[in-house]
C-alpha cells in the first residue's frame, strides 16, 4: 500500500512543462481523449503509483437557477486555469444544450489551481433536469451557489440549495451580474439576506450559514470578495473565486488504505470503450489494470453484477478526456473496462463486497405514453418505426438519465415517467434527430396513493411579467388551481411584477403555451417541484356526499 510519502501530483506544473513533447493521440480515441501528462508521465517514470493526495483536492458543483450566468462562469474559470477553450459554453457539450442556451446533463472537470485541482461539476438549472443535480451532489463537499444580484434567489435556486444543503456539502454564494446598472450595494445586501434567509429555511447548519460571499461578472471575466464595479486590472480575473474554494471547501475526507470502492454517478456509451463509468473515489487506490467488479444492492442483500479489469482510467481536464495511471481516494475519475454496471452501483475492488449508499431522488412528476407511429403518414420521416426499437431506445435512456423511468404498456407503447415536459420534450427532439419516428400521448400528471389517499404533486412557480398583464395571468392560474404566496414589484425594473406561486402540475399541464400568448412573450416562468399533497377533490368529496345526503334527509323530512 503506498503511504503518503509516495503520494505525487498527476499534474503538476513541472511535469506538465517537461512531458508536453510526449503528447500524442493513441489512434483507438477518437472522440477529444488525450493522453495527457499522466499517460506521458507512466511512459517516462517507473513508478505508476501517481495519483493525487487528497488534501490537493476539492470537489465543487457549481449550482444555479437558469440563466443566472453558471456557465459563462464555467468557461471563465476553465480559461484562467489554462483550458483550451474552442467556443463559447465549453461545458455544453449536446448539441441541444448549445441550441437551448440551457444544460441539460451535469458533467464533470477539472481544473488545476496553484498547487490544488478543483473538479468541478457544472449542474443544470432547469427544474426538469433536477435529477441531474441530486446524483452528482454526493461526489462533492462544496458548491458555489451563482445568484444573480439583480434577479435574487429564484425557485430554482431554493430546490438546488436544499439538496447541497441537505448533503452538508460548503456553500460559497456568487452574486453574479453586478455589471448590471441596476446592481448596485444595497442591491446585493438585500440579495444577501434574502439568500440567508433561504438557507436558515432550509435548516442550514452553523457551519453553513458561515458561508463567504464574492461579488461577479462572469461575462467580463473577475470575481471579487468585496463589492465593486470595476476592479483594479491587476485582479480583474477569477483568482478570488478560485482562493475562497481552496480555502473555505474542505479536502474530500479519503481513505487511502481501505480497499477501493466507487459509487458510479454518470455513465456514458463509447463506441470503443464501452461503458465510461465516472464517480468519486470513496476509498482506496484503482491502477489500469486492476481487477475489480460491480455490486448493486438488492432487498435481498448485495448482488454481484460482473467481474473485470479497468482497461482505462480517465479524467476529464477542461475540455479534454486525459488518460491516467492511477487514482485515489477523493478523486472524481472516469474509468472503461465492465460492461454492466450503471449509475447508483458500486465498483470496488473483489475483496469487496459491500456496495455504498445511493442518492435519494424526488418521484417523476408526469408521464407519456410513446408508442408507433400508426397514422397514415407513417414512415415517411424517420427510420426506425418498430415499437422494439423505441423500447430499446427508451431503455437506454432510462439507463443513463435516473430521472426518467420507463415501464412497457400495451400494444408496443411505453410509459415514459419524468420531472417535466422540458425533460420529455428534449427526449423526443433527440430521438427525433436520432431517425425515430413515433407518437406520444398529451402528457399526464402522475399520482400516487399512500394509506388509502390519493397525492398529487404541487410545485413552486415563479412568474415575472410586465404589470398590465398581471390580471390575466392571476386569472389563468386561479382557475388552475394556482395560490399566490407572494407578490410585489421586481428590484430595478419599473413596471415589471413577480408572482409566487404553488400550484398543482395538473393545473401547470400545456400552461406555458398559454402564457406565452397571455405575457405576448414578454414574461418569464419558472417551476420546481416543492412537495407532494394530497389531492384536494378526495377531501372535498367526502364532505360534498355527507352535504348532499343531509340535504336529501332535510327534503324527505319536509
Ligand atoms: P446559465 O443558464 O446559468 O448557464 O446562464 P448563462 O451563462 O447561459 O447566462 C445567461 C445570460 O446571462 C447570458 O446571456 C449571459 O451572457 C448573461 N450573463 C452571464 N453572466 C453575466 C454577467 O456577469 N453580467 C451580465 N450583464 N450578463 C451576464
Amino acid at each position: 500500500m503506498a503511504g503518503p510519502l509516495l503520494l505525487r501530483s498527476l499534474f503538476s506544473a513541472s511535469s506538465r512543462k517537461s512531458l508536453s513533447s510526449h503528447l500524442v493521440r493513441p489512434p483507438c480515441l477518437s472522440r477529444g481523449f488525450t493522453a495527457g501528462p499522466a499517460s506521458a508521465a507512466a511512459a517516462a517514470a517507473t513508478d505508476a503509483k501517481v495519483f493525487l493526495e487528497p488534501s490537493r483536492l476539492r470537489n465543487v458543483a457549481v449550482i444555479a437557477h437558469v440563466d443566472h450566468g453558471k456557465t459563462t462562469l464555467m468557461d471563465r474559470l476553465l480559461r484562467q486555469c489554462g483550458a483550451d477553450i474552442p467556443h463559447e459554453r465549453a461545458m455544453d457539450s449536446i448539441s441541444l444544450e448549445r441550441e437551448r442556451g440551457i444544460t441539460i446533463a451535469s458533467k464533470v472537470t477539472s481544473i488545476s489551481w496553484k498547487e490544488n485541482e478543483l473538479n468541478m461539476v457544472d449542474t443544470p438549472g432547469h427544474a426538469d433536469f433536477g435529477g441531474e443535480v441530486e446524483r452528482v451532489v454526493g461526489m462533492v463537499e462544496g458548491a458555489v451557489l451563482v445568484v444573480d444580484a439583480g434577479e435574487g434567489p429564484l425557485a430554482q435556486t431554493k430546490f438546488v440549495l436544499a439538496k447541497a444543503l441537505n448533503y452538508g456539502l460548503r456553500p460559497i454564494l456568487l452574486l453574479n451580474k453586478v455589471d448590471r446598472p441596476s446592481v448596485s450595494e444595497e442591491r446585493c445586501d438585500e440579495v444577501e439576506s434574502l439568500v440567508f434567509d433561504l438557507f436558515a429555511n432550509l435548516g442550514a447548519t452553523e457551519e453553513q450559514l458561515d458561508f463567504p460571499v464574492l461579488y461577479a461578472s462572469a461575462k467580463e471575466g473577475w470575481a471579487s470578495s468585496t463589492f465593486t464595479k470595476d476592479p483594479p486590472a491587476d485582479v480583474k480575473n477569477m483568482s478570488q473565486l478560485l482562493d475562497a474554494i481552496v480555502r473555505h471547501v474542505p479536502p474530500p475526507k479519503a481513505n487511502l488504505d481501505a480497499p477501493f470502492q466507487m459509487l458510479v454517478s454518470m455513465m456514458e456509451k463509447d463506441y470503443y470503450l464501452g461503458r465510461i463509468l465516472t464517480g468519486r473515489v470513496s476509498s482506496g487506490i484503482i491502477h489500469v489494470g486492476d481487477r475489480i467488479h460491480g455490486l448493486r444492492s438488492k432487498e435481498s442483500g448485495v448482488e454481484k453484477i460482473e467481474e473485470g479489469k479497468v482497461v482505462k482510467l480517465m479524467k476529464k481536464k477542461g475540455t479534454n478526456m486525459v488518460l491516467i495511471d492511477s487514482a485515489g481516494a477523493g478523486d472524481i475519475i472516469s474509468m472503461a473496462g465492465m460492461a454492466s454496471p450503471s449509475i447508483g452501483h458500486t465498483v470496488a475492488n473483489t475483496e469487496v463486497m459491500t456496495a455504498l449508499p445511493t442518492v435519494v431522488l424526488d418521484p417523476p412528476t408526469i408521464s407519456m405514453t410513446f408508442g408507433v407511429n400508426d397514422s397514415p403518414l407513417a414512415g415517411r420521416d424517420g427510420t426506425h418505426l418498430t415499437g422494439g426499437k423505441i423500447g430499446d431506445r427508451l431503455m437506454a435512456e432510462a439507463e443513463t438519465n435516473l430521472a426518467i423511468n420507463v415501464l412497457p404498456g400495451l400494444s408496443e407503447s411505453y410509459e415514459v415517467q419524468g420531472r417535466g415536459e422540458l425533460q420529455l420534450g428534449i427526449l423526443i427532439e433527440n430521438m427525433r434527430r436520432e431517425g425515430f419516428e413515433l407518437s406520444v400521448s398529451p402528457p399526464k400528471v402522475m399520482y400516487k396513493t399512500e394509506n388509502g389517499l390519493k397525492l398529487e404533486p404541487i410545485e413552486e412557480v415563479t412568474i415575472e411579467v410586465n404589470d398590465e398583464h398581471v390580471g390575466l395571468v392571476m386569472e389563468a392560474l386561479s382557475h388552475r388551481r394556482a395560490e399566490v404566496a407572494d407578490m410585489g414589484p421586481v428590484a430595478g425594473n419599473v413596471g415589471r411584477t413577480r408572482l409566487s406561486l404553488t400550484c398543482p402540475s395538473r393545473g401547470l399541464v400545456g400552461y406555458r403555451s398559454v402564457f406565452s400568448s397571455d405575457t405576448r412573450g414578454t414574461g418569464f416562468m419558472h417551476r420546481a417541484f416543492l412537495s407532494i399533497h394530497v389531492l384536494l377533490e378526495i377531501l372535498f368529496f367526502p364532505f360534498l356526499l355527507f352535504s348532499l345526503l343531509f340535504q336529501l334527509h332535510l327534503v324527505v323530512m319536509s
